[in-house]
């Protein structure tokens, strides 16, 4: 079905990004891309590959490595041909700051190995070196033929648009307020930058914007704003989002308004992990996101109640956690053979208050027995009720009810 986040669409420039026979596409019509960064040291290859494997494998369809040094732009094309070998044909993409003109130039078998740079334009030098640097950049990614996102950062913003617009917002009669400031600026660079890239011989669909900030009122404004004033392809991300819920939580209060209203191409979620923690987490929550919305369909979703008073055991919790986990272990191969199983919804509900209801909106479903309820558990497939499952084992003959429904 089209939701209303798919019908109101901004229209914006298709940008390919290649590896191979291997190409996403970012804008136009194709659907909002997932991608994620590494937080490896890039010019430790093998780790860095390692990384790249498991965020395209939980669903990054693009990866943004840093390369900061020469000894991370020599371990490019190391890291792509191990991704190569690995058969992980994720496109690449280079995040340059400072010394970018120097790499791309340095290093071109890392010019050819990344699919995309991101430049900023905040960082990539002062006065009459800025444009000579930011040129240097854009020729090389003509020379190859690779897109580029520019990448405008409020915490790196280019301090002479910043002053550019703050004299000019003094001098109005009635002074605009300082967000309005804050997003003219970051608009600004990002526009004039992008319009720089044209004259040097990039085309719009090879160039994607950004205007990243941490606050999600600023975000939402930045974006409504730079979405009504171009037609690029617009990567979506709430910078320095944080660390656990409050990072999920503010990154999906922004990128869901925007989303639903038809703005963003690309998604990245910037959350901090804990210590220890793999960087895939970012990648679940952005395809959930995504999904939620009914703009993508990644995996069935598993409906099931909180529980109440009404239910007094946990097994209707240990029912659904166990069918998301059966789910996510058969996947890899449903999705190849049932083409379509990562739009189903399955039910699983604690009593009989909500559970016909739920079950029935569903593919699938089941009503458990709530405390005090006669213990059996009826199953409903395709709004109609199917069987009633009873005894110990209601676990395992849900399994495969599901299986059976999905082969068939
Ligand atoms: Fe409680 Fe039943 Fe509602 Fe679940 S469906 S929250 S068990 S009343």
């Amino acid at each position: 079905p089209v939701t209303a986040a798919m019908a109101c669409r901004r229209l914006s420039q298709p940008v390919l990004v290649r590896w191979g026979e291997h190409q996403v596409t970012i804008g136009g019509a194709a659907p909002v891309c997932v991608q994620s960064m590494t937080n490896t040291d890039t010019a430790d290859a093998i780790a860095t590959a390692i990384q790249i494997k498991e965020l395209a494998q939980a669903g990054s369809e693009l990866v943004r490595i840093t390369v900061n040094t020469p000894e991370a732009a020599q371990a490019v094309p190391i890291i792509r041909e191990q991704l190569d070998r690995m058969d992980v044909p994720v496109p690449l993409i280079g995040d340059f700051h400072y010394n970018g003109h120097v790499l791309l130039r340095d290093y071109p078998a890392c010019a050819q190995a990344l699919s995309k740079y991101r430049i900023n334009p905040g960082n990539v030098g002062q006065g009459v070196k800025r444009d000579l640097q930011f040129a240097q950049m854009i020729e090389v990614a003509c020379r190859y033929n690779k897109p580029v996102r520019i990448g405008v950062n409020w915490g790196s913003l280019d301090q002479t648009v910043l002053m550019r617009i703050m004299d000019s917002n003094a001098q109005r009669a009635e002074p605009i307020s300082a967000q309005s400031v804050m997003v003219e600026a970051l608009i600004e660079s990002a526009l004039s930058s992008a319009a720089r890239a044209l004259e040097l011989g990039l085309t719009a669909q090879q160039i994607v914007l950004s205007c990243k900030v941490s606050s999600v009122q600023d975000l939402i404004a930045v974006y409504r704003e730079l979405g009504q004033r171009c037609d690029y392809a617009l990567h979506l991300g709430l910078t320095e989002a944080g660390m656990g819920s409050r990072g999920i939580v503010a990154s999906t209060a922004a990128l869901a308004i925007l989303l639903q209203t038809g703005i963003g191409d690309t998604i990245r979620l910037s959350l901090t992990p804990e210590p220890g923690a793999t960087r895939t987490g970012e990648v679940i929550v952005a395809r959930d996101i995504l999904q939620a919305l009914g703009l993508r369909a990644f995996s069935p979703v598993v409906i099931a109640c909180p529980g109440c008073g009404r239910t007094t055991s946990t097994f209707f919790q240990t029912l659904a956690s166990q069918i998301q986990d059966y789910l996510h272990l058969n996947m890899p191969v449903w999705r190849k053979r049932y083409p379509g199983v990562e739009k189903m919804k399955i039910a699983v509900m604690g009593c009989i208050v909500n559970g016909p209801g739920e079950s029935k909106y569903a593919d699938i479903g089941i009503s458990l027995p709530g405390s005090g309820e006669n213990p059996a558990a009826p199953v409903f497939i395709d709004g109609e009720k199917s069987v009633t499952l009873r005894g110990d084992r209601i676990a395992e003959e849900f399994q495969q009810i599901i299986s059976h429904y999905i082969e068939r």
